[in-house]
């Protein structure tokens, strides 16, 4: 496809909304060409046209990849009437881009979270037939121990009688349920059904505290950012995931 709409390149790019650009556009401050453009619509080629805003060359963006590490408190929707999207996070040039977020974390659930506007890639990573791994960190009440292992490794029953793929539980601290203290462990699971971990130690007669998503797929959430934070991926991180 070589021809889009100028108001999705535009607002692709950061100059802001798709009504925002209109506004621009109204102004006369959009040229294609040497020539101030009426219709936000307009297809142009990004590759041979030459257009500009308030007489300064556009830079293209291509496609976006930002690694969200997701606070709690947030939901990984775009929009939603009353609560706070993981959207809202975002400040400029990203919180004017059609991001969405790969998949979705339980509003009290943080870490790895991917946003972007590649939707083929998207798919990919979430198409059931791919087993794309995620690992978690979870904090579980009581003692989780060997027989869980085993329980998870063989594929565990949910509560809607679906039973999970293989899925791998290390343990980095076993609690101690008369001292009230949790135990701490990573999950990797193939699938991603609705609150997985949460339902698949629920099965196990355990409770999930705390979940944190550690990883997808190549794609492990850089420990640097803090919940809340954001970064583009590498090249290399983008490479791999692909
Ligand atoms: N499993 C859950 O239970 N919740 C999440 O947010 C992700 C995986």
């Amino acid at each position: 496809k070589t021809t889009q709409r100028l108001d999705k390149i535009l607002a692709h790019s950061g100059y802001g909304t798709r009504s925002e650009i209109k506004l621009l556009v109204k102004r006369h401050a959009v040229t294609v060409n040497g020539k101030a453009i009426k219709d936000s619509g307009l297809q142009v080629n990004p590759d041979t046209d030459q257009i500009e805003v308030e007489g300064e060359k556009v830079h293209f963006q291509a496609q976006t990849y930002l690694m969200l590490n997701k606070p709690q408190g947030v939901i990984s929707a775009t929009e939603d009437s009353r609560e706070r999207t993981v959207l809202d996070l975002l400040e400029p040039p990203f919180a004017h881009m059609a991001l969405f977020p790969v998949g979705r974390l339980d509003k009290d659930t943080e870490g790895l979270l991917l946003l972007t506007d590649d939707g083929k890639l998207a798919h990919n990573l979430l198409s059931p037939k791919k087993h794309v791994a995620k690992t978690y960190y979870a904090e579980v009440t009581g003692l989780v121990d060997e027989s869980d292992q085993a329980v998870f490794a063989q594929g565990v029953e949910l509560d809607d009688g679906y039973v999970t793929m293989p899925a791998k539980l290390v343990i980095l601290v076993a609690g101690d349920p008369s001292l009230l203290k949790n135990s701490k462990i990573e999950l990797t699971i193939m699938e991603g059904k609705f609150h997985q971990v949460k339902r698949m130690f629920i099965a196990v007669g355990k409770k999930v505290t705390f979940l944190k998503r550690i990883s997808m797929g190549s794609l492990k959430l850089d420990e640097y950012l803090a919940p809340g934070e954001y970064r583009e991926l590498t090249e290399d991180e983008l490479q791999q995931l692909r």
